[in-house]
């Protein structure tokens, strides 16, 4: 069955129409599934029960299930969720005082294969839909029932390399969901094409940078991918994307004991930006523990005050991932391989 969610007031409107009715009758649509949380056509109680019965015949709203739910101490839910070919991804619900904000997938798993990386070690599988983007936000609202302000593309998968349906994604975010373009921040580990892309797109998201590493040989070594793309270009693109949109840039670097957090590093890492005048917070993020071949470790203490001392002392605002949901496995693509390893032992009766 056709899914109505991911389209737009404009694309419910034809989808009325090859059915026989006005128009106008997407905007009502669009109203149950964006505005309200419907997840069945049957809620929609104001459109003519033809219409719904005719929709119900051929679509579905088409929101993921939440198959698996873990809580931490702290708030944060990490959801597993299933899509409807039962393929799974991963969302965070991260909850804070003043807005509340999620971690969205945009891929079944993911190509880019980061060493360090939970998701990376199951492979490839799909690029996911829009609707299933839009919907991994419209379940965590309907089953917390609180709105969501922020997202984030830091689930599993490489935004970038799902381009045309993560724009419209962020589309169907802004227009019909009526999230604001500052709150939404993509995360890429570095796509040169896609960034010179999303610079000409007019829809000034916030980029993220997973940048992990202050030269191509050390990053090429955590992020096989990143051989593709040398640092001084992809820094260039930023700087671009940067200027074009006039919004700040976030480098992310993860902290992987005695890999790439010594003082060292941290200099070389401030003047790499500053050199190309890049601006833009370093984002510190300890390891999360995944198993790895390298043996990688989480840094200690002392490498990460160290490292973020130095950065501060070359000028570059440095904040630190505050660790939610560590309880929960929330380190990108760990929940869905714990519950695919306890269902291979534990089948669901
Ligand atoms: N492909 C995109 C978005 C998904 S990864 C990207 O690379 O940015 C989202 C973030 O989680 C990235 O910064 C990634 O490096 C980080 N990450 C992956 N594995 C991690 C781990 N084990 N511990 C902490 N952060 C991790």
């Amino acid at each position: 069955m056709q899914a109505l969610v991911g389209l737009t007031t404009t694309e419910l409107g034809d989808v009325a129409q090859t059915l026989g009715q006005p128009a106008y009758r997407g905007k009502q649509i669009a109203a149950w599934i964006y505005k309200r949380g419907a997840e069945t056509v049957a809620e929609m109680g104001d459109l003519p029960k033809e219409l719904r019965e005719r929709l119900a015949a051929e679509y579905v709203v088409g929101l993921p299930e939440a198959a698996h739910r873990d809580v931490s101490s702290d708030e944060t839910v990490k959801y597993l969720m299933r899509l409807q070919d039962g393929e799974t991804v991963e969302s965070v619900y991260l909850p804070y005082p003043e807005r509340v904000s999620v971690c969205l997938s945009s891929q079944v798993g993911c190509a880019a294969g980061c060493r360090f990386c939970a998701t990376a070690q199951g492979g490839f599988g799909r690029n996911l839909t829009t609707g299933e983007i839009v919907g991994q936000l419209l379940r965590m609202q309907r089953d917390t029932e609180r709105r969501v302000s922020h997202a984030v593309y830091m689930g599993m998968g490489e935004p970038l390399w799902n381009y045309e349906n993560v724009i419209k994604s962020l589309i169907v975010l802004r227009d019909e969901v009526g999230m604001s373009l500052r709150n939404l921040t993509i995360s890429t580990v570095g796509v040169v094409p896609g960034i010179v892309a999303l610079t000409k797109e007019n829809l000034p998201v916030t980029l993220a940078l997973s940048l992990h590493a202050p030269d191509d040989e050390l990053r090429a070594d955590l992020i096989p991918t990143a051989r593709k793309w040398k640092l001084e270009e992809i820094l260039d693109a930023c700087a671009e994307y940067a200027q074009t949109t006039g919004r700040n840039l976030t480098f992310e670097y993860l902290l992987i004991g005695g890999v790439n957090d010594t003082p060292a590093q941290a200099r070389e890492l401030a003047h790499l930006l500053q050199k190309k005048r890049l601006p833009g917070n370093v984002n510190l993020i300890p390891f999360n523990f995944v198993a790895t071949p390298q043996g990688f470790q989480r840094p200690t203490k002392e490498a990460i005050a160290a490292f973020r001392v130095e950065l501060e002392r070359c000028g570059r605002i440095t904040t630190q991932r505050m660790t939610r949901g560590h309880s929960i496995s929330a380190a990108c693509g760990q929940l869905r391989r714990t519950v695919a390893d306890r269902l291979v032992s534990l089948p669901l009766s």
